[in-house]
């Protein structure tokens, strides 16, 4: 009953009537597992999003911020509060400036920038994600990271948009300061210069289709230890000889070995025994530590 009014309430005074009660958060995630989110709303205005972080946050309930669930795992026992998927993905071009929503996909960023002819973003054509996803985890791909043409972000502080410049960032390998500021972006802004190389993403393309397996995954599922080819955690996985290993209906790809695949039945119990075999056969054979790179919810 409690519940119940919760909802009514939220829906009454902010007039927001695409709250949904027990989503699958499976539909939500690339690994296509996880169990209910109690709450779920899909932000499509940015300036949604202050006014339910606020009313969220009165209630005192628990919150989780998301983009397209390409980079998280949600576990079976799903998530018990609100799951906000913000997919506002305005673009617009201010000079050499690109402006983005956080829920744009980075790779229609690129294609914005190109389609005006500005160049810089090439790789991330082949990049899933959103915006805020890439923004909060560096995320990178062909020695291209968002922290090379990231210039200013707006965050959610205070409940108020905020311009920060890029510094603010503190941007490393995988990792922004957001991911211990547990702050919201909100738009982003990229730097870009003259001239698209359409070749340049047509083989990055090329170089996805052939090295890296398609379906149901989330990527790369450790960041790699080193930046030498030997010390990829793929490699490292590779060399323990856990290539096609299967727990349930989870399975180490064949073409890299850093890529889990959800077979069609797996659970996230599946995805996190295998990557927890991956870890240990690792740490067993070349006394490496493998960290997470996805992010594991619930
Ligand atoms: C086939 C495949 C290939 C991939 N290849 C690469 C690759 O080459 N390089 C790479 O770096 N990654 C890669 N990834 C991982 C993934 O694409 C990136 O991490 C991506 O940036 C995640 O974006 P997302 O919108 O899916 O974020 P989500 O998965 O939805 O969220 C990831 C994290 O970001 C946070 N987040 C999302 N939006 C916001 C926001 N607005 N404000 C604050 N926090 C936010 C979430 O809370 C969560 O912790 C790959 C994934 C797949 C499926």
């Amino acid at each position: 009953m409690i519940e119940v009014s919760i909802l009514r309430r939220v829906i009454i005074e902010m007039d927001i009537s695409n709250i949904r009660k027990n989503e699958p958060l499976s539909k939500h995630s690339t690994f296509g597992v996880g169990g209910l989110a109690k709450y779920f709303f899909e932000a499509s205005d940015i300036d949604d999003v202050p006014e339910i972080i606020a009313w969220v946050e009165s209630q005192g309930m628990r919150y989780f911020v998301m983009g397209i669930g390409s980079n998280i795992l949600f576990k079976d026992s799903g998530f018990d509060g609100l799951v906000v998927k913000i997919t506002a993905k305005k673009i617009s071009a201010e000079g050499d400036t690109v402006i983005a929503d956080a829920g744009a996909p980075i790779a229609a960023v690129a294609k914005f920038a190109c389609d005006n002819d500005r160049g810089g973003m090439e790789e991330f054509i082949s990049l899933p994600g959103t915006v805020g996803g890439a923004v909060y985890g560096n995320a990178g791909c062909f020695w291209k990271e968002v922290s090379d043409v990231l210039t200013r972000g707006w965050v959610l502080k205070d409940g108020k948009l905020t311009e920060v410049d890029s510094d603010y960032f503190k941007f490393k390998y995988r990792w922004s300061a957001l991911k211990d500021s547990h702050e919201i972006l909100l738009k982003a802004a990229f730097r870009t210069e003259g001239g698209c190389e359409k070749s340049r993403m047509k083989d990055v393309l090329a170089v996805r289709r052939e090295k890296q397996p398609w379906g149901k995954t989330a990527g790369c599922f450790f960041k790699n230890p080193g930046s030498t080819p030997e010390l990829s955690a793929g490699f490292l996985i590779d060399k323990c000889g856990l290539k096609g290993k299967t727990v349930g209906g989870a399975k180490i790809s064949m073409k890299h070995a850093n890529f889990i695949l959800n077979t069609g039945d797996a659970t996230a119990s599946d995805i996190l025994e295998l990557a927890d075999m991956a870890k240990k056969a690792v740490k067993g054979q070349f006394n490496i530590d493998l960290d997470p790179e996805i992010q594991i919810i619930g």
